[in-house]
């Protein structure tokens, strides 16, 4: 078989885990496969080079970032193929520029446009071991280019389309996928299998597990991921197109988003019209807008909500305020201090009472709920950011409790 294993930064940290991390590499291989593995950078380096970098510049270009920030994923690769000869076992370690994974130029958060296969396979052919740096790309005009934070697990599932692999499993520090963060909910439970969909919602509602776009790709490319731990050896959560569900529960999971604030628009004029000028104003920006609340104001207006990523607050205001004569509204308020949390989970739509039972698990602790969206398998609300730790707690005791 032919199989992608990649770790996290956590998982390579230091000296003794990356010898670790070596013997479950070691131990696949001894089996017979053909093995790639994609590493992040060790523990906080990523963090440690954006601060040095930092202290010289606080807003290089990111070009020269992309510099910098790859080679994090450089010295983890290198130095896992020492460990690896070390323990006698033919290896050898390739950047993203080596293996021809070739990005899109949008530096920090450039996109695989494809890869070519051959370095690896004429690797694998002489039987070695293939220890690949994940996060990074090249352009066309061979500038390094990375994939953005968590990019890594992108790599991963890119080079398992590429190569047709049997598997890739993604190594982490938890056991796999749980229904609410294992580390705030002690009796959160781990899923056996999730579907891509539910993955990418909880991914993008703040479950850190896994980056986005790897789910997204490996969706469009049908690769089974398997998330499992590091430390523990036993089975962690398939992703897949279906999945089984062990028990009887009408979600899979539960999550948190503190990443979010709320933009209010008061006293839009109620004519057609007026909606389009304001999210055309977040789309010339590039702000990704999500939950949208259009209520009754005063005297004919309506007042406009939705919520933008934290990091895009201050830009949604200064646009807004920018277009307020021309949209003709009274102000704009902006609210930091507020969270998302979801339930996600496939079958929601053929089961009823869902929400409401999320409703009343809020109800029940005396949480606020400011805003309410739902789709085919999610809802979610925003509700005050200190209430957010105790809304999961209060959904996951009614829901798996
Ligand atoms: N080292 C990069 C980061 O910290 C990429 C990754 O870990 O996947 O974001
Ligand atoms: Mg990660």
């Amino acid at each position: 078989m032919l199989i992608v294993q990649k770790f996290g930064g956590s998982s390579v940290a230091d000296a003794e885990k990356i010898r670790r991390v070596a013997g479950i590499i070691a131990d696949t291989y001894e089996e017979g496969n053909d093995v790639v593995v994609v590493l992040s950078a060790q523990g906080d380096t990523t963090d440690d080079l954006l601060e040095k970098a930092a202290e010289l510049n606080e807003r290089p270009s990111k070009r020269e970032l992309d510099m910098l920030l790859s080679t994090g994923e450089q010295q983890s690769i290198a130095l896992m193929a020492m460990c690896l000869e070390k323990m006698r076992y033919p290896v050898v370690s390739l950047t993203g520029w080596q293996v021809g994974m070739e990005t899109t130029s949008d530096h920090g958060a450039a996109r695989i446009m494809r890869m070519k296969t051959e370095r690896i396979m004429r690797e694998l052919d002489k039987r070695r071991i293939v220890i690949v740096a994940g996060f990074q790309g090249i352009t066309k005009g061979n500038d390094v280019t990375t994939l953005g934070r968590g990019g890594s697990d992108t790599t991963a599932v890119a080079i398992a389309a590429a190569l047709h692999a049997d598997k890739c499993q993604i190594f982490t520090d938890v056991e796999g996928v749980y229904t609410a963060d294992p580390r705030k909910v002690p009796d959160a439970k781990k899923l056996d299998e999730i579907t891509y969909d539910e993955m990418l919602e909880l991914a993008s509602l703040g479950a850190q597990v896994l980056h986005n776009r790897s789910v997204e790709l490996a969706k469009r490319y049908g690769i089974v991921l398997e998330v499992l731990s590091s430390y523990v050896r036993k089975p962690g959560t398939k992703v897949k197109e279906v999945a089984k569900k062990v028990e009887e529960n009408k979600i899979s999971g539960i999550a948190k988003d503190v990443d979010v604030a709320r933009v209010a628009v008061v006293g839009v004029p109620d004519a057609p019209g007026v909606a389009f000028r304001v999210f055309n104003e977040m789309a010339r920006k590039k702000i990704n807008v999500d939950v949208i609340l259009q209520s009754y104001g005063k005297n004919n207006t309506n007042d406009i909500s939705f919520t933008v990523p934290l990091g895009d607050a201050d830009a949604a205001e200064r646009a807004l305020n920018d277009a307020r004569e021309a949209i003709g509204f009274d102000h704009v308020s902006i609210d930091k201090g507020i969270a998302k949390v979801s339930i996600i989970g496939a079958g929601m739509m053929s089961a009823s009472g869902v929400a409401a039972l999320m409703f009343e698990a809020l109800s029940d602790a005396e949480i606020n709920i400011h805003m309410i969206s739902t789709s085919e398998i999610k809802v979610s609300v925003l509700i005050d950011e200190e209430m957010a730790d105790l809304a999961v707690k209060a959904i996951h005791s009614k829901f798996f409790g």
